[in-house]
């Protein structure tokens, strides 16, 4: 029995009142494996500038999802003022069976140097002529320890520390020196883009974002098998931190 988190049609419900409270309209952003894709533009938002959100390219992490919700319905009448773009959730077929991949077992957060998937091309069309402040993927990792994050390097100073610490007395930060071969200091892992690397592996979302549409890009990850209640609470204090940061 899976948890009320894998409801994709109470989530859209629960969006659903979140646009409607605001005033701001939910878009429909594609079709896929069955399931409407939504969007959200708040008037706020100019070409340049502002917040890109996005949750549930992976199925099987649902604080992602709750988190972002969670967040917006806190925020009442006063998200139609915060300049963003949000996503809530681009693979509801994975969210409602629990699975990372997409209904043809693709990992859709491969494949955004591609325009024939469409997701990724609705949300390509989304960004187009923009460039965001910030670029924020909220993930779970189901072999996380605790929390962490990766900040794509560029502009300084750097916020990932301060992201970590808003989140941090929800979820501790995870303990492991090397996440996926790669070392990583205090939770926080820094790359530059090897786009050779990615050339092979595909390009995830982050990736695409950063090299594209935004001047910083992260990417949080809680754990799994913590409990949602915490998990949920570590992704909303890094969305509060990162608007305190862009609007003040
Ligand atoms: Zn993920």
């Amino acid at each position: 029995m899976n948890h009320r988190a894998h409801d994709y049609r109470h989530l859209v419900e629960r969006w659903r009142a979140v646009a409607r409270k605001a005033g701001v309209p939910l878009r429909r952003l594609a079709h896929a494996d069955g399931y409407d894709l939504f969007s959200l533009r708040t008037p706020a938002l100019a070409e340049a500038g502002g917040i890109y959100v996005s949750a549930g390219i992976h199925g099987d992490e649902p604080a992602a999802t709750e988190g972002l919700i969670t967040w917006a319905e806190a925020q009442g009448r006063w998200l139609a003022k915060l300049p963003l773009l949000l996503l809530p959730c681009l693979n509801p077929w994975g969210l409602v069976k629990n699975t990372r991949a997409n209904a043809q077992g693709l990992d859709l957060n491969r494949l955004f140097q591609e325009g024939n998937q469409p997701m990724v091309q609705a949300v390509r069309r989304l960004a187009a002529g923009r460039q965001f402040s910030v670029g924020l993927m909220l993930h779970e990792d189901y072999d996380g320890q605790g929390i962490y994050l990766y900040e794509v390097l560029r502009a300084r100073p750097y916020w990932g520390e301060a992201l970590l610490n808003a989140a941090r007395a929800h979820v501790p930060i995870d303990p492991r020196p090397r996440i996926d071969g790669r070392k990583l200091g205090g939770g926080l892992y820094r790359r530059r883009i090897d786009r050779r690397h990615f050339a092979q592996i595909g390009y995830p979302e982050a990736i695409w974002l950063h090299l594209e549409h935004a001047g910083r890009t992260f990417t949080f990850e809680t754990p799994s098998e913590f409990a949602l209640e915490q998990r949920v609470a570590a992704h909303v204090a890094v969305l509060e931190e990162v608007v305190r940061r862009v609007v003040g």
